[in-house]
């Protein structure tokens, strides 16, 4: 599967990398009608509604490939179609919504978003604003979503609403939601990396959708949430491995050939200490991330380590971002691009896994939590 991936990476994505960049947008239904073919949007999916019905473990092997597409957005919007959109459907959904809007999704026909954040709220998931509201055997949507990934050209969005009065916890419901939904605008977000990557800020204004849209339970949705994040923490520390070890070995070639005071920037020991001791950190994280994907495939609940390996990823990915940086010097190419687009990978909730850490019993004052 590996070598499958890493094929469809070198033919169809690769040397449009820089091309893509410089447009901001990749053609998402054509990368990922070849993932789709190849089988990969669905390896952890029931073979019912197209997939493989492997585990996790295929999944991570997968994700952990990606990473070696030489920018952040392209992988970024192929996890969040594999790992980010799905998984409450494919667990929870209807039989009718899986037919709509999953075997689509799997066959890489369709393009997924995730709608959770709001422009004023990001980390502070229970307080989002956006409303969907019963009218016979409809939804009525009103409100906003933002910084989501695919959500130009994506088909159906899985959209986190408020549903009911009840408590914050209580009263959200996941909802497949076409996104050609009259009362539906869209508005491109340019970002400082990802270029790629298909960012936007959504409106809803009285958009209308079937109720029976509503993934699983209603008022179920922020805890399908919860456990949906899951995955995403694990598929974006899988597909940052590979990213670093890229990005480092790439600057130890460069740092090899580029003379400065008469000898290779490498030979100076300061330059290939840091470069190893980022490689060890790499492979330590890989080792808790295998160890977290384990967990998960035995039924664990690996809450705790997911949230852990998350947290880390995003800190090493900043931490060999910023020092390779430096070692380049003024050289721009499409190492440059990763190395970016590794840095915007520390989305900034850093407090949510702290808290997480202490819910899950590291913290000395777990009790109070
Ligand atoms: C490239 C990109 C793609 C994204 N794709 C999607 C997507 O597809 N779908 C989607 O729904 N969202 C998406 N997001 C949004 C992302 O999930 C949010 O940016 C993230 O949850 C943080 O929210 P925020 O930006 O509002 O930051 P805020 O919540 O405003 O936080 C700002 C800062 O304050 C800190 N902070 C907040 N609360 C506390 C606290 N209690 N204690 C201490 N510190 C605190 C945070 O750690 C952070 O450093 C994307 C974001 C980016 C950048």
């Amino acid at each position: 599967m590996q070598a499958t991936c890493a094929k469809i990476i070198e033919t169809d994505i690769n040397p449009f990398v820089e091309e893509w960049e410089a447009k901001e947008c990749f053609p998402a239904h054509q990368v990922f009608k070849k993932f789709g073919d190849a089988g990969m949007l669905g390896i952890d999916k029931s073979p019912e509604y197209g997939g493989l019905g492997l585990d996790f473990k295929y999944m991570a092997a997968v994700m952990e490939e990606l990473g070696t597409i030489k920018c952040g957005g392209v992988p970024m919007a192929i996890l969040v179609q594999m790992a980010m959109t799905c998984q409450a459907l494919s667990r929870y959904g209807s039989d009718e919504l899986k037919k709509q809007f999953l075997v689509p999704a799997i066959a890489g026909d369709y393009v997924v978003c995730l709608g959770v954040s709001e422009p004023g709220h990001g980390s502070d998931v229970g307080g989002i604003k956006t409303i969907a509201k019963k009218s016979g055997d409809d939804l009525i949507i009103n409100g906003q979503k933002m910084w989501i990934t695919n959500s130009l050209q994506a088909d159906w969005m899985c959209l986190l609403a408020n549903t009911s009065d009840a408590s914050q916890y209580k009263n959200k419901s996941l909802i497949c939601v076409p996104m050609d939904a009259k009362g539906i605008t869209k508005q491109k977000i340019h970002k400082i990396g990802n270029h790629s990557s298909d960012t936007g800020l959504i409106f809803f204004e009285d958009v209308r959708v079937p109720a029976k849209n509503i993934i699983g339970e209603q008022g179920a949705g922020f805890l399908y949430q919860m456990l949906q994040f899951q995955e995403e923490r694990m598929a974006a520390t899988l597909g940052l491995l590979r990213a670093i070890d890229g990005v480092l070995s790439e600057t130890i070639d460069y740092t090899r050939e580029r003379k400065a005071f008469g000898k290779s920037i490498l030979d100076n020991q300061y330059v290939y200490f840091r470069l190893g001791e980022l490689a060890t950190e790499n492979e330590c994280l890989r080792a808790l991330t295998y160890q977290t994907v384990d967990m998960f495939v035995d039924g664990q609940d690996a809450t705790r380590l997911a949230s852990m390996i998350k947290l880390k990823a995003g800190r090493l990915a900043r931490e060999v971002g910023d020092t390779c940086l430096q070692f380049w010097g003024g050289n721009i190419n499409a190492t440059i691009i990763l190395i970016i687009d590794c840095n915007l990978n520390t989305l900034p909730n850093a407090h949510i896994f702290y808290t997480l850490f202490c819910r899950y019993g590291l913290h000395p004052r777990s009790e109070r939590f």
